[in-house]
């Protein structure tokens, strides 16, 4: 997402911040090549006359000009603006004092809505929400309702259906009512989208924001449409009262012309990304955060909070017990190994890493496959050549090539690089620093 705007913003301030001084002239040249950018990465024109409008002033009033180190601080402008255009602060989902805290899932006929309400209830039960259930009130696109059940239960939400045969409105109420009699912490609902914005969708949508009461009224819009999916959350605007947008299909949109322009035209925050198929592939919106990924500064607060929801403490100090007593074997490598495929995809997770955005992450292809290989590997072991692989010697070696259909090559390679690991832990423990270039030579 925002690649190809991140890759040109990224190369305008790096020629800015290279420079000693800076003149009004080099100013206004970075600005032309800002709005381009912005341009071309579908930004509503209005918002990015604005944008550069806002950071030329600031430019220019702040002391930046024949300043030392003028260009950084551009950057800084440049990123505090973007931060802003998005919402600035982080917007939260409000929760009732007396639940359940219902949230109303708005939008038009795919644009992610029923993918979003099972994303949002695995991410809120990940929360610690003790109960989430989903109601299923799509009653008008083929297979929503079964869509739900399936993508809910995986989320670990109670379903709430009665088939495509009753009226949403119906549904709704009776979802609303059955969440309450069993003291469920939040009920989300899936309501019926459109082809397009009409009476009969938002009539709709009236009644059952009526009868349901919502804490939360959230549009799912699909970012992949562009300035078409700005224009779908004015029309919204102007007759359901919203209060923020759930942007989804981000992983498909390179431009990010949609997330960028969203707030300023409809007033409203974007709560969450949607950025891929699969249910984990859902977060939070930063604005600030968002604004230094896109200007290559990474976002490690990101990243931070996603490891840290799937850091098991308990599992952490038998881990630290295994290290200090050299009992770290291939059984823990491989729990190791899950649990940071756990965090999700590779290789957006580079993406958070500062001075990784873009164009330099293209570049730098990650294998997933290898996870695949070393885990079958791992697999075809037997306990005791987990817990002691100096004993894989030739035929052991051969046998558990075939049984992961790889080769003699791969598994010694793997036994290799565990050694050294264990090698590794062994002098950190014993307080040595470890000679990292010996290893290496081995
Ligand atoms: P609805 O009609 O609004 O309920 O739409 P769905 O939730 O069924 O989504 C429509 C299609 O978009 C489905 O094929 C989803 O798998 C896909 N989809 C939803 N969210 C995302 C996303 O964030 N990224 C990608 N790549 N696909 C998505």
């Amino acid at each position: 997402m925002f690649d190809s705007l991140a890759e040109k913003l990224q190369a305008t301030l790096s020629d800015v911040r290279s420079r000693g001084t800076l003149t009004e002239d080099d100013v206004n040249a970075a600005m032309r090549e800002i709005r381009l950018a912005l341009l071309e990465a579908d930004v509503n024109f209005k918002v990015v006359k604005r944008f550069t409008n806002a950071v030329k002033e600031r430019a220019l009033g702040s002391d930046v000009i024949g300043q030392l180190n003028p260009g950084q601080q551009v950057v800084k402008i440049v990123n505090d603006e973007l931060a802003e255009l998005m919402g600035g602060e982080s917007a939260e989902l409000r929760f009732s004092s007396s639940p359940p805290t219902v949230i109303l899932m708005a939008g038009l006929q795919g644009s992610g809505k029923t993918t979003a309400t099972a994303k949002l209830a695995r991410l809120l039960r990940e929360q610690n929400r003790s109960s989430v259930a989903v109601a299923a009130c799509d009653v008008y696109r083929p297979a929503a309702v079964e869509q739900l059940i399936t993508v809910g239960a995986r989320a670990g939400a109670d379903v709430y259906e009665r088939g495509t045969d009753a009226d949403p409105v119906e549904i709704a109420k009776w979802a609303r009512e059955r969440a309450e009699r069993e003291g469920k912490d939040v009920l989300i609902v899936d309501t019926a989208g459109r082809l397009h914005v009409d009476e009969n969708l938002m009539k709709e949508l009236a009644e059952i924001k009526r009868v349901t009461n919502p804490t939360n009224v959230l549009l799912v819009v699909d970012a992949m449409t562009g300035q078409d999916a700005v224009n779908v959350a004015e029309q919204f605007a102007e007759v359901v009262q919203f209060d923020g947008v759930v942007m989804s299909k981000l992983d498909g949109d390179a431009r990010g012309g949609a997330a960028l322009s969203v707030k300023s035209v409809t007033g409203k925050p974007i709560l969450f990304a949607s950025t891929g198929e699969k249910l984990d592939q859902f977060e939070r919106f930063h604005p600030d955060r968002m604004a230094q990924r896109i200007l290559g500064m990474g976002d490690v607060m990101t990243l931070i909070e996603k490891a840290e929801s799937q850091f098991d403490e308990t599992q952490a100090k038998e881990l630290e017990r295994k290290i200090r007593k050299s009992e770290f074997g291939l059984d823990d490598f491989l729990d190791q190994l899950r649990q940071v495929r756990r965090l999700g995809p590779l290789q957006s997770l580079l993406g958070m890493m500062p001075g990784l955005g873009g164009h330099q992450l293209r570049n730098l292809r990650v294998d997933e496959r290898e996870f695949d290989r070393i885990q079958a590997i791992i697999l075809s072991m037997t306990a005791e050549e987990r817990r002691n692989p100096d004993i894989i010697k030739g035929s052991r070696r051969i046998r558990i090539a075939r049984g992961s259909g790889t080769n003699v090559q791969a598994v010694k390679a793997l036994i290799r690089q565990f050694g050294q690991m264990q090698r590794l832990m062994k002098s950190m423990q014993s307080g040595k620093m470890p000679d990292i270039g010996a290893l290496m030579r081995q």
